[in-house]
C-alpha cells in the first residue's frame, strides 16, 4: 500500500484514515446493494439511512437543541456569503458584520453586494493586519440587527474567537468552515451557522448548516428555490438531488469522532496540541516569529508564523517534506508557514513536527 503523508493542509485538509479506509472497503458494493452509495437513488432507503445518520450525528455531537434545524447545502463556504443575506436582509431588514480576516471581510463584501448600506461593519481589525480579534469594548451591536456575524476561526491569519462575541441577545451568524466541532459549544445564541466541510468534516463543496426556527421563520420566500433555506429546510435538504457520496463521507468521519469519545475528548486533545506546537514556537521566540500577537486570540486550529527569512521558510518546507510532513507553507498573502491541526491530526503527527521544529531552529537558527 502507497503510504499515507503527516498531511498539515489548510483545505482541503486531512481527513481521518478511518473514514477514508470505510469508503474505500464500501466503495464498488455499497452495503449489499451490488453498487456504490454514489450510484442509488437519494431516495432509496439506503441512502436515506445515511443521510438521517449524518444529519443525527450532527445533532448527538452538537446537542442541537430541537428548534433548530441541520442543513447539507452545496457551493462551498463562499455561497453562504450570499445566501445568508439574501434569505435574511430582504424588506429593508439589516446586519452587523465584524471583520477579522479574509473570509470575515468576503463575507461582508459579499453581503454589500447583496444588500448595499444594509450590510454594517461594527469592528475590524484589518489595520494590524488581522493579527488579533476586536477587544470587547470595541464591538458595539446595532440594535435593529437582524444577525451579528463573525468568523470563528481565521484560517489565514491564525486568530480564534475562544469567546463569542457578546451581542446583548440579539442572533449570532457564524462562519465556522474551519474549526467546527473541535469543542462542544452552545448553540443557542446562533440564528445560523454554516460550515464548509473541507476542513474539518469531509469534502469541498458540502456546507453543513444549522439554523434556528424564528430565524428560518424570517427568510426570504421570493428567492429561487435553491436558495431558500425555507426550501432545504423543508425537504430535510432533499429538495433536490444532494452531493449524496459528500454526505455520506461526511457521516464517516463524524462517526469516527463519536468513537473518539465526542467532542469534549476531541477538545482535551486539540487543547494538548497546540499548546506544543505554541509552547515550541515561543521556546524559539526570535526564530518562529507567531503572525498573532495576543496569545489568547491564538487558533487551536491554524499556527501562522514567520522564520527571520524567506530562504529559511523554504529550508524548512523542504525539511518537513523529508520527513514526510507536508501542507505546512503559509497562505500567499502571508508567507511563511502556516500548520493546520484538525480534529484529524493527532498529537503523534504534533510530536514529529515539534521535534522537527526544535531541531530545526538549534541547527539553522
Ligand atoms: C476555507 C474557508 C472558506 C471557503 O470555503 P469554500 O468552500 O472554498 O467556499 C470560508 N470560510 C472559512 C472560514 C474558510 O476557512
Amino acid at each position: 500500500m502507497s503510504k499515507r503523508l503527516i498531511n498539515f493542509s489548510a483545505g482541503p485538509a486531512a481527513l481521518p484514515v478511518e473514514a477514508l479506509e470505510r469508503a474505500r472497503d464500501e466503495l464498488l458494493d455499497f452495503q449489499g446493494t451490488g453498487v456504490s452509495v454514489m450510484e442509488i437513488s437519494h431516495r432509496s432507503p439506503e441512502y436515506d439511512a445515511v443521510h438521517n445518520e449524518a444529519i443525527t450525528l450532527v445533532r448527538e455531537l452538537l446537542d442541537v437543541p430541537d428548534h433548530f434545524k441541520v442543513l447539507f447545502l452545496q457551493g462551498g463556504g463562499n455561497l453562504q456569503f450570499s445566501m445568508l443575506p439574501m434569505n435574511l436582509l430582504h424588506s429593508g431588514r439589516k446586519a452587523d458584520y465584524i471583520v477579522t480576516g479574509n473570509w470575515a471581510r468576503r463575507a461582508h463584501v459579499e453581503a454589500m453586494t447583496v444588500s448595499g448600506e444594509a450590510a454594517r461593519v461594527i469592528a475590524s481589525t484589518e489595520d494590524t493586519v488581522f493579527d488579533r480579534l476586536p477587544s470587547p469594548a470595541g464591538i458595539e451591536v446595532n440594535p435593529d440587527a437582524e444577525y451579528v456575524h463573525f468568523c470563528s476561526n481565521n484560517t489565514v491569519y491564525g486568530t480564534q474567537w475562544h469567546r463569542f462575541p457578546e451581542t446583548g441577545g440579539l442572533p449570532l451568524a457564524c462562519d465556522m468552515s474551519s474549526d467546527i466541532m473541535w469543542r462542544p459549544f452552545d448553540v443557542a445564541p446562533f440564528g445560523f451557522i454554516y460550515a464548509g466541510a473541507q476542513k474539518n468534516l469531509g469534502p469541498s463543496g458540502l456546507v453543513l448548516a444549522l439554523i434556528r426556527e424564528d430565524f428560518l421563520e424570517r427568510c426570504s420566500e421570493a428567492l429561487p428555490k435553491m436558495l431558500q433555506y425555507r426550501v432545504h429546510a423543508a425537504k430535510n435538504s432533499l429538495y433536490n438531488t444532494p452531493p449524496s457520496f459528500s454526505i455520506y463521507l461526511l457521516r464517516n468521519v463524524l462517526d469516527t469522532f463519536r468513537q473518539r469519545g465526542g467532542l469534549a475528548a476531541i477538545e482535551q486533545e486539540n487543547r494538548a496540541k497546540a499548546e506544543q506546537l505554541y509552547g515550541c514556537i515561543d521556546r524559539h521566540e526570535g526564530f518562529y516569529k507567531g503572525h498573532v500577537k495576543e496569545k489568547a486570540h491564538r487558533s487551536v486550529m491554524n499556527v501562522t508564523f514567520n522564520l527571520p527569512d524567506a530562504e529559511l521558510d523554504a529550508r524548512f518546507i523542504a525539511g518537513a517534506r523529508e520527513l514526510d510532513m507536508v501542507g505546512v507553507k503559509g497562505y500567499r498573502k502571508l508567507g511563511g508557514i502556516r500548520i493546520s491541526m484538525y480534529n484529524a491530526s493527532r498529537m503523534s503527527h504534533i510530536e514529529t513536527l515539534v521535534s522537527f521544529m526544535d531541531e530545526f531552529a538549534r541547527t539553522a537558527g
